[in-house]
């Protein structure tokens, strides 16, 4: 079954003197400085922000919301990974490592 790639395409907010704000999509490489507006047709410029990436049900989107989430609720980790060695070296076999200042 093939994967449905996420496309992201980036919102950008633009301002009409008269009828204000309004968003459109464009890609990064063509988005212009000024467009008609859809109310009144007269020239609207881009507002400096940052260009929103998607919905919420992009693949960026969920990775943000994970990042954002983790800083509140940090899953707990309960074992290995999977695949790790079952064995940690813990103590070392190097006969240098004894003359390190011990604490
Ligand atoms: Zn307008």
């Amino acid at each position: 079954m093939p994967r449905r790639k996420d496309v992201v395409i980036p919102l950008y907010q633009f301002r009409c003197d008269r009828c204000g704000a309004f968003d459109r999509t464009y890609s990064m490489a063509t988005v212009p400085d000024t467009v008609d507006c859809p109310e009144c047709a007269s020239e609207s410029r881009r507002q400096i922000t940052a260009p929103r990436l998607g919905h919420g049900s992009s693949t960026p989107m969920r990775l943000l919301d994970a990042t954002a989430r983790s800083a509140s609720e940090p899953a707990v980790v309960t074992g290995t990974r999977p695949g790790a060695p079952r064995t940690a070296q813990t103590v070392t076999t190097n006969p240098l490592h004894r003359k390190l200042p011990r604490p």
